[in-house]
């Protein structure tokens, strides 16, 4: 048994099964036991590889991406730039170094970072030592200052925040939950009484979904704190992530060693995510008044921003390189279902101000 399930056995035998959102933000954030509370997981030996890890070209474009967004702005002489779960800092790394061309950007821009886990801030820290920018670190978003303008970057965070779950029963939706089992292991189970007034939340075409069903949600709370900032603040967030256009079923899954592993067994020692539902995303940021860009896949994002070019650049810089970098394009912009570019989304949220961005056609 891993210590972070004696400390949800706990929990459970106080309180009784506990909102699968529950044991997930336990799973991923538990203060000491948690999956991102001691360890790396990112890059070819860890659990899995993200974008950024894949090739600097991603931050690289991102960071541009920032600075013509600051131009669409106004060029104000303060900007805040935000990242939500900046993982390692080689996103936020290559950003800056790729946005140093862009001298007056560079110069009115202070960085926040988002995170939770102690021993990736840490190593955000190492990674960004010598990059020249004022730097911050905040648990959370509600910790930024509300003040400047704001350009927010988030690449797979949203896809770890905590869903719940709950499955339509005979007489309405019932939460999902994780008690024990009968053999005494955890066990996903559905909360006896439905959920009072739970159809109205959803979209009007799964209102008569079949017994069975299952629907996931997570919390608006950032999304809507986004939006509310980016209309008072001014600025733009930018969103990427795999996701689905709404809809029924379950996305929860996890992942230890590189491979698929069982979402209830071994907490805290396995990543927990969920893909993220762009339309209902959209929604909660436009309900504070923020405009909506996209979704668009990742390959049209980052071939619009020329993602081509950029490795056409590093391969007559780098030579031997050359293989490598033209793999790491390819895998960026992958089509098909299961390809990285198809299967990620960019989208972006922008105070009213703002007209066209870059990347959203
Ligand atoms: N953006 C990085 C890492 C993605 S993994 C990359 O693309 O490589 C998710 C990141 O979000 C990790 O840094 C994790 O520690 C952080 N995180 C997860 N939940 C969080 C929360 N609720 N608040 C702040 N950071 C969180």
């Amino acid at each position: 048994m891993t210590p972070l399930e004696a400390e949800i056995r706990k929990i459970i035998a106080v309180d009784g099964p506990i909102p699968v959102a529950q044991f997930m933000a336990l799973a991923l954030g538990h203060p000491t036991h948690g999956y991102y509370a001691g360890r790396d997981p990112f890059g070819a030996r860890g659990d899995f590889i993200t974008a950024p890890e894949i090739s600097q070209m991603f931050g690289e474009l991102i960071g541009l991406w920032a600075a013509a967004v600051w131009g669409e702005m106004g060029s104000p002489d303060r900007i805040r730039l935000v990242e939500l779960g900046p993982g390692r800092g080689t996103l936020m790394a290559d950003a800056l170094r790729a946005a140093k061309i862009a001298k007056e950007f560079h110069a009115a821009l202070a960085v926040d970072l988002v995170e939770i886990s102690p021993a990736l801030r840490r190593r955000q820290q190492e990674t960004l030592a010598d990059c020249g920018v004022p730097l911050s670190w905040h648990a959370s978003l509600a910790e930024v200052p509300e003040k400047n303008p704001l350009i927010v970057i988030a690449n797979e965070f949203f896809d770890a925040l905590p869903v719940n779950q709950a499955v339509r029963g005979k007489s309405g939706w019932h939460e999902r939950m994780v008690g024990l089992g009968d053999d005494g292991k955890l066990a996903l189970a559905l909360h006896p009484d439905p959920i009072v007034g739970f159809s109205a939340m959803l979209p009007a075409e799964l209102r008569d979904a079949p017994a069975g069903a299952i629907w996931e949600w997570r919390s608006d709370a950032w999304t809507a704190d986004l939006g509310r900032r980016l209309v008072r603040q001014g600025g733009a967030a930018l969103i990427i992530d795999y996701g689905h256009a709404g809809g029924l079923g379950e996305t929860l899954q996890a992942i230890g060693g590189h491979g698929f592993a069982q979402v209830l067994e071994r907490p805290g020692e396995v990543d927990l995510s969920a893909h993220v539902d762009f339309p209902a995303l959209a929604r909660a940021a436009a309900q504070w008044g923020a405009r909506v860009h996209g979704p668009v896949t990742q390959r049209e994002f980052l071939t619009r921003l020329g993602i081509e070019t950029r490795a056409s650049m590093l391969k007559t810089a780098a030579g031997a390189r050359a293989t490598e970098i033209d793999a790491a394009l390819a895998r960026l912009t992958e089509e098909g279902p299961r390809g990285m570019g198809e299967l990620f989304k960019a989208i972006a949220l922008a105070g009213p101000k703002l007209g066209a961005l870059p990347g959203f056609g």
